[in-house]
């Protein structure tokens, strides 16, 4: 049996360093907004090559008090237009919905499932003020182009950094390209948590200072309240946890590369595409996404020959039940890869002996 991703082997090779951290967490009797987070944010901070980490609880909440910030700032005011890749997870969207933004759902480039500038540039209008693009399957979007389009429109950018944790251009990693960016460490991302947790990074000091007012009540001194905040803390123990896999990540992700990296090699059927790489950027891996016309018939023969695969993601947002008002809108490319993708077994921990049985089962599938 190959599993997709087995989380508890993950947290197991750190079982020893997790539990002490643990016990120095439940030791400290602090267990909120101390030590451990503030270190954390500056470790993160310092691995992503920005000023500024604030950590919050969770990815779609990091990604949320950013847009918030903004209009809080008075840069997003309500109905803004924000440009968003149609064929991300949902958190993107909620997110700009939920501060009553109207996301601008934009057709990825069809061979990284990511943003490009071009495309940008035909959906741009002038009621546009802000773009999120989404790093998606650990693949940073092409972030010069983004950004050089960004700032000739005077455009905020958001990194949706939630699967890609030290991916990199040029050596500037993913969450140091825009003017702000949200991370998730949700369990089973390339950094994750034992539970929710995330975080955002930025350069900007004020809008730093003024996250971590709104991730806590709006509070910045404790009992006065500047903004009408949220609780969207990260806590003492989460922080200490991530704080011990933090140092592991770059190997982890070098692991994932070198199974990708067999992957592409070694897989060869007529029926599926392979993700495709551009050559300037450092891919991790956080999903390892084929496309075929058969994918039922693909997903039961691997299922039968004991492979694990999933789906990301089944249904796009625009077609969710929760977004009835854009259910009419064609978005073709974003349907079809909708319908086509596969998630491989992608896990730092997989042996040579599951990558092979994935790449003979794959190889010998006929529709
Ligand atoms: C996981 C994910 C999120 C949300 O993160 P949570 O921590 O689950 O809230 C946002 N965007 C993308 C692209 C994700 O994959």
């Amino acid at each position: 049996m190959v599993t997709f991703l087995d989380l508890k082997k993950l947290n197991n090779k750190h079982r020893e360093e997790l539990l002490k951290a643990c016990e120095r967490v439940i030791d400290s009797g602090w267990y909120i907004q101390g030590d451990e987070l503030s270190q954390f944010e500056n470790e993160f901070a310092s691995y992503c090559g920005v000023q500024h980490a604030v950590g919050v609880a969770n990815g779609l909440d990091a990604l949320m008090l950013v847009l918030r910030a903004w209009k809080e700032q008075g840069k997003l005011k309500d109905n803004d237009k924000v440009m968003v890749p149609a064929n991300t997870y949902i958190a993107s969207i909620l997110a700009i919905t939920q501060n009553n933004l109207v996301p601008v759902l934009v057709e990825p480039n069809e061979d990284t499932y990511n943003l490009s500038a071009a495309a940008l540039k035909d959906a741009w209008e002038p009621a546009v003020k802000a773009i999120l693009p989404v790093h998606l399957y650990g693949q940073i979007s092409p972030m010069e182009e983004i950004m050089a389009f960004a700032r000739s429109k005077s455009l905020l950018v958001l990194e949706d950094c939630a699967q890609s944790h030290g991916a990199s251009i040029n050596n500037i990693k993913a969450g140091a390209w825009g003017d702000a960016a949200a991370f998730s460490f949700y369990p089973g991302k390339n950094l994750g948590a034992l539970g929710d947790a995330g975080a955002i990074t930025t350069n900007d000091p004020e809008l730093a200072a003024m996250l971590k007012a709104l991730r806590n009540y709006g509070s910045h001194k404790k009992y006065e309240n500047l903004y009408v905040g949220y609780n969207s803390r990260l806590d003492e123990m989460q922080a200490a946890l991530l704080r011990v896999k933090l140092p592991y990540l770059e190997t982890e992700n070098e692991a994932r590369r070198k199974i990708a990296q067999r992957y592409i090699s070694d897989l060869h059927n007529e029926h599926i595409v392979l993700p495709s790489m551009s050559k300037k950027a450092e891919h991790v891996w956080h999903l390892f996404v084929i496309r075929t016309k058969y994918r039922t018939q693909l997903q039961e023969h691997l299922t039968s020959s004991g492979i694990q695969t999933l789906i990301h993601y089944p249904l796009p947002p625009h077609k969710q039940q929760a977004y009835q008002e854009y259910n009419h809108l064609s978005l073709p490319l974003t349907e079809k890869i909708h319908n086509e993708v596969l998630s491989l077994p992608m896990d730092p921990n997989m042996t040579t002996e599951d990558v092979d049985l994935v790449i003979k089962a794959v190889n010998g599938f006929k529709a």
